[in-house]
């Protein structure tokens, strides 16, 4: 056996001599320059390039070609005489699953981070088994075991295994591991997108199956919704016609009679309360564009919708003005500026106190807010939100603006004792507030 420490000196002797080594006794090899020593095994050696001095060749850039240094007489002694224990492993029954355990392993490892999405925790398996792999198999030398006194100290582990053997069957499938790992990745990833895709039609099929199933719109609102939608490019500043559905559902459950609604546009939703309520009821509209009142007053009158009155002007000015109504509301819909929110609900309940003579909301009325998911945005921010604007972490954007005050409003409705809440997730949000006293 050679000492280790002469094996790592850089000054030993190349093979070029005929060698009969003393050091080596009573395993003494002996052969001529130029040939092989001899395997274990009786193998031969694999040319990698210089078939004469059968070095294993190493390209250290893309450019250069690194040429290995012969290994000293010693070292290929030390490695004829035993087993190589440092690769032998690999071709052990079971040693391949080894690889599919890892990549399991390294899989859940991913997952349990919180906020690593499944396109993002393929990816990092990839890479995680991809670098360990590469660090394993090609960087570092004479490992794992510090065996036969350093002989395969100069010796990567691909280069060990097999003997330096290419194309046998333990380096075609090791090969073969990171290039499946990486299509299968590609694969998942497409599969997860197109199933995103997917969702949004999924969805539609679902909705479009409700609104059969629910209680059915008239024709004049039917018409007026889908005018306004075809003809305005602000038609999305309108409910849609699930949730005047589920709006009409709802006012006739509780027995509405009265709906105050702050947020008017040209008309439709008003139109839709009007129905929910029937000609006994009453409808009042606060909406500050005057052009809109007069669209909206326009529509009502030619679909023969004349229990609705509209007020121009700010709604929490014109909030103040409705202190002496005679009778209650038992429906309050906030649909208007995001950054009134807040302060109607405040409005709302200082004017309905209990015990006072002229309640704005009677109790056990209901208070529903439009838009208090904000496309999602109040309860995910992140960027796996495909609603998020590019512009969104700047708090003075418009989005940024609507989802802080948005989410003050929740806030200020879910904390407070006075209310019973309830936020659906229908259409952008609807946040539903029973007035218990
Ligand atoms: N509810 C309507 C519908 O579904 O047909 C849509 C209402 S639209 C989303 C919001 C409306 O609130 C706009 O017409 C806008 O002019 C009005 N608005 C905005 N700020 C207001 C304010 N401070 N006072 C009253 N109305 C306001």
């Amino acid at each position: 056996m050679t000492n280790k420490s002469e094996n790592n000196n850089s000054n030993s002797p190349p093979n070029t001599a005929k060698v009969s080594s003393p050091i080596l006794i009573p395993r003494t090899v002996s052969y001529d320059v130029g040939t092989n020593p001899p395997r274990r095994g009786g193998t031969t050696y694999l040319d990698m390039g210089d078939s004469k001095s059968a070095r294993r060749r190493r390209s250290s850039s893309i450019l250069q070609i690194y040429q290995e240094p012969q290994e000293p007489i010693e070292q290929l002694n030390d490695q004829s005489t035993l087993p190589n224990l440092n690769a032998n492993w690999v071709n052990a029954k079971g040693a391949w699953t080894i690889h599919i355990v890892l990549i399991v392993a390294l899989k859940i490892l991913w997952d349990v981070i919180p906020g690593v999405s499944q396109e993002t925790s393929w990816t990092l398996t990839n890479i995680s088994y991809m670098f360990g792999s590469y660090i394993m198999f090609h960087y570092v030398r004479g490992v794992p075991f510090d065996f036969n006194s350093g002989a395969y100290d100069n010796l990567n582990m691909w280069e060990q295994i097999d003997d330096g053997a290419q194309y046998t069957p333990a380096k075609k499938f090791l090969l073969s591991v990171p290039i499946v790992l990486f299509l299968l990745n590609v694969l998942i990833y497409h599969l997860i997108e197109s199933s995103h895709e997917s969702r949004p039609i999924f969805r539609w099929r679902v909705t479009r199956y409700s609104e059969f199933q629910s209680l059915s719109l008239p024709e004049p609102i039917k018409d007026y919704h889908n005018r306004i939608f075809t003809e305005r490019d602000d038609s999305n500043y309108m409910i849609s016609a699930f949730q005047s559905q589920a709006l009409i559902f709802l006012a006739r459950a509780i027995g509405a009679k009265r709906v105050l609604e702050i947020g008017v546009y040209v008309g439709y939703s008003a139109m839709v309360w009007s129905h929910a309520v029937g000609p006994q009821g009453k409808v009042t509209g606060l909406e500050y564009s005057e052009e809109y009142a007069k669209l909206a007053q326009e529509a009502w009158k030619d679909r023969g919708y004349e229990n609705i009155d509209v007020h121009v002007g700010p709604a929490a000015e014109t909030l103040t003005k409705l202190a002496d109504i005679s009778e209650p509301y038992d429906i309050i819909f906030i649909d208007a500026d995001k950054t009134g929110y807040s302060g109607y609900l405040r409005q709302i309940l200082e004017m309905s106190a209990p015990g006072a003579k002229n309640r704005l909301l009677r109790p056990v009325a209901i208070i529903a807010a439009d838009n208090t998911l904000r496309q999602g945005l109040v309860a995910d921010p992140s960027e796996s939100n495909p609603w998020r604007p590019a512009d969104f972490d700047n708090p003075e954007s418009f989005q940024a603006i609507a989802v802080a005050a948005i989410s003050e409003y929740n806030d200020l409705a879910g904390d407070n004792d006075r209310l019973e809440t309830f936020l659906i997730p229908l259409w952008d949000g609807l946040h539903l507030s029973r007035l218990v006293d």
